[in-house]
């Protein structure tokens, strides 16, 4: 037979990612989808209407490879005032399609074949392969589980002469997870100590809960000398179809993510950015408002399992919440996700596909999306607490 027929493939282990199958589920079996995080509520109209207009206007040619000028110094503004970062919208701002193309292209820009990079499971199931397909071996620590906080004892043992890049995810998906001030200390001792790079997932920025602040590694000074910092207006314009993203970055660093860049995608639609850049100067109490927002939804969601049997511990961040389902099943997280797909008519996404080893993920939980309109979330408490 021809070789060419079937492709040696790079990444033979991995097969569809889990927010497709259990979406495609989902619709399929007609069931309230909280599996794959998306609003099922649309983007702010002001901003749909500016998108809108920039089509209309003829703005619908390629914009500079780094992305719109006028985006990135609104965005350059809000990174000052949020974080007290002052960057150059020049030399160290790269707008991307979404926050998966500032992922694939800040690691591929430092890794190279034989580094190792470190990931905290349970992690984003795109940092491993793409870790892998640059030739790069992926370390696997675990987050301590119930609440998930980082070890860093662990991580410190962790590192190695080879090692590259340690990804952080802040708010953290599945988990909720919020890193504090200890953990930023215990980074900066870590960083000062050894010579890696660090990716702050920092997607949720606006979803943090109960007073909390989010600390971006943008806010820090040696971290950020060290630092790809990625954010996606996806989450926190409603919009997770548009595809948009950013990634911010020292010069040096910035250099060598456009290298990438600009032969991934070389840049992102005109007119969406063109409206964002407009929204973000326009209506910034839209961000300042997100994390009240959420955490209404949020408490919301808890306050309506009251009478079930899952085990609840509000999320900190993100618009994710995890149900412990030990008292209810003793079935495994992706078993029972499928089952309850079909037979309940509810989709949620099991956990321990986002660990290296899915054995090793003691915590018997299923993740459910509450960025949605409370009559959903009321219909699937309904389902969930006659469980
Ligand atoms: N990182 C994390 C932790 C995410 O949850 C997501 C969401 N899908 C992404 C990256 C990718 O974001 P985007 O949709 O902007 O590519
Ligand atoms: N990040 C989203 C989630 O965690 C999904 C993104 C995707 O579908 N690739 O659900």
């Amino acid at each position: 037979m021809n070789s060419l027929a079937k492709p040696v493939s790079k990444l033979p282990d991995v097969g569809t990612t889990i927010f497709t199958v259990m979406s495609a589920l989902a619709n399929e079996q007609g069931a309230l989808n909280l599996s794959q995080g998306f609003p099922d509520f649309d983007g702010p109209e002001a901003l749909l209407q500016a998108v809108n207009s920039h089509m209309r206007n003829g703005q619908n040619q390629y914009p500079p490879m780094a992305g719109v000028a006028a985006l990135r110094q609104a965005i350059a503004a809000k990174v000052l005032d949020l974080y007290g970062l002052a960057c150059d919208f020049d030399t160290e701002l790269t707008v991307t399609a979404g926050a998966t193309e500032a992922l694939f292209c800040a690691i591929t820009a430092v890794v190279h074949a034989g580094d190792e990079v470190i990931v905290l499971d349970p992690a984003y199931d795109s940092y491993d392969p793409v870790i892998r397909l640059q030739g790069g071996v992926p370390v696997h620590i675990p987050l301590q589980a119930p609440q998930y906080r980082i070890d860093w004892d662990r991580i410190e043992a962790a590192i190695t002469a080879n090692t590259r890049l340690l990804i952080l995810n802040s708010p953290h998906n599945p988990t909720g997870m919020v890193m504090d001030e200890d953990d930023i200390a215990a980074l900066s001792a870590l960083c000062a100590k050894n010579d890696i790079y660090l990716i702050g997932d920092e997607v949720y920025e606006h979803m943090v809960f109960d007073h909390a602040q989010h600390l971006s590694l943008c806010a820090y000074e040696d971290l950020y000398a060290r630092s790809f910092v990625i954010s996606s207006f996806g989450k926190t314009y409603h919009v997770t179809g548009w595809k948009v993203g950013y990634c911010i970055a020292p010069p040096a660093l910035t250099t060598e993510f456009r290298r990438v860049h600009q032969y991934v995608t070389f840049t992102v639609n005109t007119p969406v950015q063109l409206g964002i850049a407009e929204f973000l100067q326009h209506h910034p109490e839209h961000h300042q408002r997100l994390p009240g927002f959420y955490q209404t939804k949020r408490d919301l969601f808890c306050e309506l399992l009251k009478g079930s049997r899952f085990t609840v511990s509000p999320s900190q961040g993100t618009y994710f919440q995890l149900l412990g389902f030990a008292a209810i099943s003793a079935e495994s997280d992706t078993a029972l996700a499928r089952r309850w797909t079909c037979e309940q008519g509810i989709a949620s996404i099991p956990i321990s596909v986002f660990y290296q080893n899915p054995d090793t993920c003691r915590h018997r939980a299923l993740r459910f999306c509450f960025a949605k309109d409370d009559d959903t979330l009321a219909k699937a408490a309904d389902i969930l607490c006659r469980l």
